[in-house]
């Protein structure tokens, strides 16, 4: 066997399987190369997934005979200008994206530049024709014709026409939440499927793409340190979805995915969600270009920061502080979702009935505020209602009220300046008892309190094993258990904030099944903080507990001074408010 080089038609088509390895990711590149053009409006229309069609117009610089001559070829780029990959102040710069299109599908070029004539070029099967007079008006349109019918192996790994549009439509609304001064349209099979004028303000777009649940529900991010900046918008912890997918991550303005980030996230959130949700977020990181290496992945969607723990800081810190800061703040959709379950019998049937499919967003909306809300579906003060005396005037003027009765044993209605705040006292107990937890283990430790005879827990052998290997951890949270025979612990002291009130046998099974679930990737910080919700969980007033009027109202003004109050452990709302306004909107009072 003899080596032999690669004809360049071969050449493209392997490099292209890094760079183009399906629409979106032809699409991505083409709309970057406009926007690096300066384009203000970004027109992609496809048919078929992109499978038979892509075209993407754009009214930026255009280019001149020359240059779009060398467009296509390989390595060829007008964007460094001198020979520095660690100063890349564009999107693109590898000069490969046209060339490697070229070299797996039917490429046409029309484009006109300024003081220039129009000119049009077509490259097929890796043959580039000599350009011809066109007339394309201004800006630069590419149009791209089946797509990998020069490489059918890669053909095969396409999927569904509809799973190809939309992993274009997300790719686009990526790249379009870093620009909101650009106007976007993507058409497919002639229609709109995204439309995007331009916009004032980041926050504007990003309502546009993410939902009004999102702008009514979001914090700002904006924060600096050295040379590093970060901006942008997080979900309130009682906005989040169960997958990452709706967090959107942008250095320098590209979109990437990095683990580093997501990870940040992760512990950012980790002391007010769920695991296994995650909370919606648009974030935009701006460092020098000497800062971040863009070139590790053919299609920049990864990044390498040259100080990964400066960035995990900023990003982290920006984020709990903003949270800290919104301790207060339910979410406001939670509210309305209450509204809509508050809608009386006859308003409810008139939705359903006008909507003859009984799917108009209307009808959704009631039944999903009556399923998040079902404790609240017979909302009668019963009999057994725990009302309270006239409090003193002053208590009203508190944000969270006055408590004036406790409903079902465990919802505390209270009267605010201006409305209603019911609270769940449960949830309340468990994030006051948390955050007491951590604030004595951040300062003395937590404390613990013997119990007069050990409490045995029975376990299985591998849970007990595995338990017994976290003694000293859970020693240090006030926690002392010993191993007592095969397969059960016996239980010394207890954290004091728990008390003889802890259910022991199911909180050490709870801390059992834990421990052997989790995955060892989390520091130790956030591992204690994890046993330490566990405990809060089980150490809290359950519902069921009758309070009197001063206790309730302790538990409001403790509330009002603790970090994070507005959600429990689980990122669920402690309590929920709704304005005087409202109220007397669904009594029709007002317009
Ligand atoms: P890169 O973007 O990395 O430079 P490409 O292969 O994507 O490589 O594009 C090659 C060159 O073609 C660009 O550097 C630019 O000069 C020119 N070009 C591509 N698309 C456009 C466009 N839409 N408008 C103007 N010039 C373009
Ligand atoms: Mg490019």
């Amino acid at each position: 066997m003899r080596i032999r080089y690669l004809p360049e038609t071969l050449i493209n088509q392997i490099a292209a399987g890094e760079v183009i390895e399906r629409p979106a990711a032809a699409i991505k590149e083409l709309t970057e190369n406009a926007i690096d053009a300066g384009a203000t409006k970004i027109d992609v229309a496809l048919r078929d997934g992109g499978k038979s069609l892509i075209v993407v117009e754009d009214n930026g610089a255009g280019m001149s005979r020359e240059d779009l001559i060398a467009a296509v070829d390989r390595h060829a780029t007008s964007k460094l200008p001198g020979d520095d990959l660690l100063n890349i102040t564009h999107l693109g710069f590898r000069g490969e994206a046209l060339a490697s299109i070229a070299a797996v599908a039917r490429l046409k070029i029309s484009t006109k530049a300024p003081q220039e004539e129009g000119w049009d070029l077509t490259v097929e099967g890796g043959r580039k024709s000599a350009p011809v007079p066109g007339s394309y008006p201004r800006g630069t349109r590419m149009e791209v014709r089946d797509l990998f019918y020069a490489t059918p192996a890669r053909l095969k790994f396409m999927k569904s026409e509809r799973a190809e549009f939309m992993a274009v439509k997300e790719m686009l609304s990526r790249i379009a939440m870093a620009f909101p001064a650009i106007g976007f349209r993507l058409t497919h099979d002639e229609k709109l499927a995204l439309n995007l004028p331009p916009c004032a303000s980041s926050r504007e777009r990003l309502a546009a793409i993410m939902g009004r649940d999102f702008e009514d529900n979001a914090m700002r991010i904006e924060t600096q340190r050295e040379s590093a900046s970060l901006e942008g918008y997080a979900s309130l912890p009682t906005l989040h979805r169960k997958t990452a997918q709706h967090q959107y991550l942008y250095v320098n303005g590209r979109p990437v995915k990095d683990k580093l980030l997501h990870g940040c996230i992760r512990a950012a959130y980790a002391d007010v969600l769920a695991r296994d949700r995650h909370p919606l977020l648009a974030l935009f990181l701006k460092l020098p270009p000497t800062e971040v290496d863009i070139n590790v992945h053919p299609a920049k969607a990864e990044v390498r920061f040259r100080d990964p723990a400066l960035v995990r800081g900023l990003i982290i810190s920006a984020l709990k502080h903003a949270l800290h800061e919104q301790g207060h703040v339910a979410s406001s959709s939670i509210s309305h979702f209450a509204l809509g379950a508050f809608h009386s019998g006859d308003s409810y049937f008139f939705a359903k009935s006008n909507c003859p499919q009984g799917n108009c967003p209307q009808t959704q909306m009631a039944e999903a505020a009556q399923e998040a809300y079902r404790p609240f579906a017979g909302f009668v003060p019963s009999a057994r209602a725990e009302t309270v005396p006239e409090s003193a005037p002053q208590e009203i003027s508190y944000p969270l009220g006055a408590a004036r009765a406790q409903l079902h044993e465990n919802y505390i209605i209270a009267q605010s300046a201006d409305g209603l705040v019911i609270i769940d006292q449960h949830a309340a107990h468990e994030r006051l008892t948390y955050e007491k937890f951590k604030a004595q283990l951040a300062s003395k430790g937590v404390e613990k309190q013997g119990l007069l005879s050990p409490e045995i827990v029975t376990l299985d052998e591998a849970r007990a094993e595995s338990l017994l290997a976290c003694a000293d951890t859970l020693a240090r949270l006030g926690l002392e258990i010993e191993a007592f025979g095969a397969g059960a612990v016996a239980v010394q002291s207890v954290p004091a904030l728990l008390g003889h009130k802890a259910d022991l046998q199911n909180l050490v099974r709870d801390l059992a099944d834990d421990i052997a679930d989790s995955d060892h990737a989390g520091g130790l910080e956030e591992r204690l903080h994890e046993i330490l919700s566990r405990m809060a969980c089980h150490g809290s007033v359950r519902s069921g507990r009758r309070m009197n009027a001063e206790e309730m109202n302790a538990l409001l003004r403790q509330m009002e001074k603790t970090p994070y109050s507005g959600q429990c452990n689980h990122g669920r709302p402690t309590y929920i408010e709704l304005k005087l306004s409202d109220i007397e909107k669904l009594f029709g009072r007002t317009a």
